[in-house]
């Protein structure tokens, strides 16, 4: 079999499970030596551990987050399952503090994985009305000092911001490790890890690849210690990301900056809209000065943006009438915009919340809608036509 060598400008899809190795001592090096690579960057053994095409992919997610290291898996809750997973030690009965409005599939993670089946203990914080009071985390961790606390940036679907950098601080000074998923953030609105978070995880799935056509995550960090816990879980568990999905990502991953940016224009200008019409109800958008985490969005984001996802209620006298007016606003905006359960998407994309999170959230007009970066003025005719149906 002959190899051809190419001097292509990007990595190309490395597809091999295994990659050949020159001697003997070479082998054993490389399979006993779990950081061989450090010293050796060429040397790759086996896809599962290690393959080319994801470490480039791995190096443009460090150039966007401006961390040390970041490693490319499956999927946001693989990222998820290896944050977490590398703190936990066999009986230990230590105590983790999430924030309540953290999506569901991570609840479920919870309950399901890290309680049920592992025995950790949990405690959950919950925001009072649309916002964080701080003084009652700070009472909250100086009493129960945990030794993890998780929370989004941006949560879903209210669209409350956290005071991210207050966090961090509140947290470390009970010497807690934090933990941030900033999927809704991107790192073009905060970077967690600036303001001294232990970890920053992404659905890639969601802005970072942002087309809709790929499963990802990933984990980013500075601290060298977590990295080589994290390479070792998801070399044993079998989370790495496939070739073929790294390949994407990264060319993908070249264009953030313009469609994000776009994107979060795009939101403004729909929350805008939707706010000026009597068929909508309450606008949650943390970029109007009525979000009652507006003030804290531009703070932590330097008023860079406010995010791409717009949360509104159709109005009505009855929830059958709100619910009614949903849906000829579903069925108006069809089939510009459709009803897709992912966000971050190139196109708009909505979801009813009331068929989501049930009665979390009792509003049953709700819709979250994922702005997508379509010409603005074409966005804005559907949604009009949405709002006359
Ligand atoms: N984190 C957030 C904020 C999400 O919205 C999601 C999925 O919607 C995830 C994590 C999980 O990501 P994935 O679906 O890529 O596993």
């Amino acid at each position: 079999m002959k190899k051809r060598e190419i001097n292509s400008v990007r990595t190309p899809v490395y597809r091999d499970a295994g990659f050949e190795l020159p001697t003997a001592g070479a082998t054993s090096d490389a399979f006993f030596a779990e950081t061989a690579h450090e010293r050796e960057p060429d040397l790759y053994i086996y896809s599962r551990y290690r393959n080319p095409t994801v470490v480039a992919a791995e190096e443009a997610v460090m150039a966007v987050e401006g961390s040390q290291w970041a490693l490319l898996v499956q999927s946001g809750m693989a990222a998820i399952d290896i944050a977490l997973s590398i703190f936990q030690e066999a009986g230990s009965r230590s105590n983790w503090l999430f924030f309540s409005e953290i999506y569901g599939g991570t609840l479920s993670y919870i309950n399901s994985i890290l309680i049920s089946r592992r025995g950790q203990g949990v405690s959950f914080f919950s925001p009072t009305g649309n916002d964080y009071d701080y003084e009652m985390l700070e009472r909250i961790l100086a009493e129960t000092k945990p030794d993890i606390v998780y929370f989004e940036t941006i949560s879903n679907p209210l669209l409350i911001v956290a005071d991210g950098s207050r966090i961090i601080s509140i947290a470390k000074k009970q010497g807690a490790r934090v933990i941030v998923d900033n999927t809704f953030a991107t790192p073009l609105l905060w970077k967690p890890l600036d303001d001294g978070a232990d970890m920053v995880i992404h659905s890639a799935t969601k802005y970072l690849s942002g087309h809709g056509n790929l499963t990802a995550g990933v984990i980013c960090g500075n601290d060298s210690n977590l990295l080589h816990s994290a390479v070792e879980y998801r070399k044993f568990i079998g989370h790495m990301l496939s070739p073929d999905d790294a390949y994407r990502l990264q060319t993908q991953l070249a264009s953030l900056d313009l469609r994000f940016m776009q994107q979060c224009g795009n939101a403004r200008a729909v929350a805008e809209l939707l706010s000026s019409s009597g068929r909508v109800g309450t606008v949650l958008y943390p970029g109007l000065g009525t979000h009652p985490t507006h003030t804290v969005c531009r703070e932590i984001t330097g008023g860079k943006g406010y995010g791409a996802m717009v949360t509104f209620d159709m109005a009505g006298e009855s929830p059958e009438e709100k619910r009614d007016s949903r849906d000829r606003f579903i069925a108006a905006v069809y089939p510009d915009i459709r009803l897709i359960p992912t966000l971050g998407d190139s196109h708009t994309i909505l979801m009813p919340v009331e068929a989501v999170w049930g009665s979390k959230y009792p509003e049953p007009g709700m819709i979250r809608m994922s702005v997508g970066f379509e010409s603005r003025e074409v966005i804005r005719q559907v949604i009009e036509r949405g709002l006359r149906s």
